[in-house]
């Protein structure tokens, strides 16, 4: 079975290496060991590897110098951003989506990710924001890969969450599917799609491992279907010296 999934589009560019894990990745990929393991395959080691404490808000860890790198190791934060070289970013998923940013002409990258609170409070938007406005990204060029998360299939919510993402805006409110009174199904992955492209992403730039990781236990771990001790999925990228 296959341990690690890639972006089709992303894997032409030689100065960037990324992959996304799968539940039949070799180690546990949560694990000290399991991180070593996968950081020695690609040459490289724990000490040029960011993967923050995630906590389902919308702060953004920038590592741009020494500082930034040696003091905020293990920031909270939910999205990462860098331009520097030789420098693995990354987060943990099981159910939420992971999602790459890179930007091929100036050499940026950020990784994100985006749980319905997440998304909610704009993550996404927030760090493509970011990567315009400070980190000289044109919107042209930015290219953007959608891992695998929960499906419109079995992202059921109750009222509270669904009412939320319908006040959020109009085309939100277009991606909540009422099942019944109470309950409703989100298209998370086609809200943060949608909010990308109305912000002005091409769409041709937009690629989705278009995968429900609820309907696909096979493949993947799920929060949702399998519980909080399930495994988790790691999505993670690197500008390489070339
Ligand atoms: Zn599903």
């Amino acid at each position: 079975m296959l341990s690690i999934l890639h972006f089709k589009t992303l894997q032409h560019y030689s100065q960037l290496s990324h992959c996304f894990t799968t539940r039949y990745y070799e180690r546990d990929i949560t694990t000290a060991q399991g991180q070593e393991y996968f950081l020695k395959s690609y040459q490289s080691n724990q000490s040029n590897f960011i993967l923050p404490k995630q906590v389902h808000g919308s702060k953004i860890q920038v590592i741009q110098d020494k500082d930034s790198l040696s003091n905020n190791k293990r920031d909270v934060a939910d999205a990462i951003i860098t331009n520097w070289k030789n420098i693995w970013i990354g987060v943990l998923v099981a159910d939420c989506f992971p999602i790459l940013m890179f930007e091929p002409v100036v050499n940026v990258i950020a990784i994100i990710h985006a749980g319905w609170r997440g998304i909610d409070q704009n993550i996404h938007l927030k760090t493509m924001q970011h990567l315009l406005e400070f980190m000289n990204c044109s919107i042209q060029h930015l290219l953007i890969g959608i891992g695998p998360g929960i499906g419109p299939c079995c992202f059921e919510v109750g009222k509270e969450v669904s009412d939320r993402f319908e006040k959020r805006s109009i085309i939100s409110a277009q991606f909540v599917h009422h099942i019944s009174e109470q309950k409703a199904l989100v298209d998370l992955r086609g809200l943060i799609t949608a909010d990308l492209v109305m912000a002005g992403i091409p769409l041709e730039n937009i690629e989705i491992m278009n995968y429900c990781t609820s309907c696909c236990t096979d493949l993947f771990y799920s929060y949702r279907k399998e519980g909080k001790t399930t495994g988790r999925m790691l999505l993670a990228a690197r500008l390489n010296d070339v």
